[in-house]
């Protein structure tokens, strides 16, 4: 079955924006997989972001998730990676459409509330990195 990493950034445990996400997961019909609460270490954020490390933008983005506690998540279903792309919405929350995660909730696109996995071969890549003791 497939597979996506989702994880609620500072800001949106900050909010108090992890019901909200969660409870749009659910309606939508995935299946809740497994969630932890986490301080994020450097080393793991660095390499969760690793393929954005020339970006100017990278220390900033690294620094924002190891700000605050976030919420890691694994969700399962049909098609969950590309319609939980959806669900969180486009990059820049200026650009998200209403009624996405993003588009309803931020305006900052270095603080857009949530992460989402781009692909079925990255989610793979940051499950493992994130749930490294494996799921239940
Ligand atoms: P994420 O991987 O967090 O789900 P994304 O896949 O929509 O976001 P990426 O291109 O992977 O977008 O960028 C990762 C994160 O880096 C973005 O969510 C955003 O917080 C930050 N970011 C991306 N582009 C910019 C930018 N131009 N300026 C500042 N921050 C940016
Ligand atoms: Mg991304």
């Amino acid at each position: 079955n497939e597979q996506t990493f989702i994880m609620i950034k500072p800001d949106g445990v900050a909010r108090g924006l992890v019901g909200e996400v969660i409870k749009r997961f659910e309606q939508k019909g995935y299946y809740l997989r497994a969630l932890k609460m986490m301080n994020v270490p450097k080393e793991l954020a660095e390499e969760h972001y690793v393929d954005l490390s020339s970006k100017p933008f990278y220390k900033g983005l690294v620094n924002y998730i190891v700000s605050g506690p976030v919420v890691a998540t694994v969700w399962e279903g049909k098609g969950v990676v590309v319609t939980g792309r959806k669900l969180v919405g486009a990059t820049n929350p200026l650009a998200s459409e209403p009624g996405s995660i993003r588009g309803d909730f931020c305006i900052d696109v270095g603080r857009n509330v949530i992460h989402g996995s781009d692909a079925v071969e990255s989610a793979k890549r940051e499950i493992g990195l994130w749930f490294p003791e494996g799921l239940a």
